[in-house]
């Protein structure tokens, strides 16, 4: 049986009356298939033995003043029959009051100059809303393990630095999930949605600029040369407004010569900003 949970009464009431390892999956609602995913990730990491909460929050704190927080898609109902087949044991759904009450002071994080590049260039204050949402819920929600996808790498970045900066969170581990995509390439986003026929056939060019830049990596290229050639695939992809695409090294500072490394990508298609990356190796030059 699935609980919906509306209050942190009724959750803290709920995770009194459950015992073993805790998941906790975070999101904002409107969920596809790469939510499925990380629901299944969590079932999986904590067995039946184990309770999985799934928390459906649009927090206002991570949008900028233009952007889409009152759009934002809500879809409740068919949100909670996912979670039901998922076999989601309780599903925290609260107002903003409840997550952030104004006689309480919640918790600000720094999170350092990363915070301030890539997506954070492009959303101010972003981050720092990201982390303040994160810490709370899993601090108010018990989590013992929590799921984060790779779609939004910068975020999964950051959620690992908060983990160390966060003493009340020592104890709860972060796992990555690898980026779901449709059949086509596209990586799933609730944003998806958003896109006419045409732009959704448009958007395929951000998969293809990172396919391109992971086989320039792979020839030889070195990261910068990669990105270069790759921001000038996706420029000239019609009905696509680039933004970025970099490669860095794993943890988002400068790519290595040779070695693993990341390729991000971020473009608009019409209004909708996408977001996409993949893991790349950098062949290096041969000596
Ligand atoms: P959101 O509801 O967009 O805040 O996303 C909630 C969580 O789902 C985040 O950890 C996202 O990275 C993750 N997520 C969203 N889309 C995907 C996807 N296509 N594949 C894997 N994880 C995803």
């Amino acid at each position: 049986m699935t609980e919906l949970l509306g209050t942190r009464a009724e959750l803290a009431a709920w995770l009194a009356s459950t015992a073993g390892t805790r998941a906790v999956v975070l999101t904002m609602g409107a969920l596809h298939a790469g939510h499925e995913a990380l629901m299944r990730a969590a079932r999986a990491e904590v067995g039946e033995s184990g309770t999985v909460l799934t928390t459906i929050f649009v927090n206002p704190a991570q949008f900028g003043p233009h952007e889409d927080f009152a759009e934002y898609p809500r879809t409740l109902e068919a949100d909670l029959a996912r979670c039901v087949a998922n076999g989601i044991d309780a599903v925290f759904a609260p107002d903003v009051l409840e997550v952030y009450p104004p006689d309480e002071e919640i918790t600000e994080y720094e999170p350092g100059p990363l915070a301030n590049e890539l997506e954070g260039a492009a959303r101010p204050g972003h981050f720092a809303g990201v982390l303040k949402v994160v810490s709370r819920l899993l601090q108010l929600t018990e989590a013992d393990v929590t799921f984060f996808g790779e779609k939004d790498y910068q975020q999964l970045t950051l959620v690992r630095r908060l983990m160390r900066m966060e003493p009340r969170l020592a104890d709860c581990r972060v796992v990555a999930v690898p980026i779901m995509r449709a059949p086509d390439g596209l990586a799933l986003s609730s944003r998806n949605r958003y896109l006419s026929e045409e732009q959704r056939t448009q958007a395929l060019a951000i998969p293809e600029t990172i396919a391109l830049v992971r086989q320039l990596c792979a020839d030889g290229l070195t990261a910068e040369q990669a990105a270069h050639v790759g921001r000038g695939f996706l420029r000239t992809s019609p009905g696509v407004t680039l933004d970025y695409v970099v490669v860095r090294s794993v943890g988002l500072g400068t790519a290595p010569a040779v070695g693993e490394a990341r390729v991000l990508v971020a473009a608009r298609v019409g209004h909708t900003r996408l977001l996409d990356n993949g893991p790349v190796i950098i062949k290096g030059h041969e000596a």
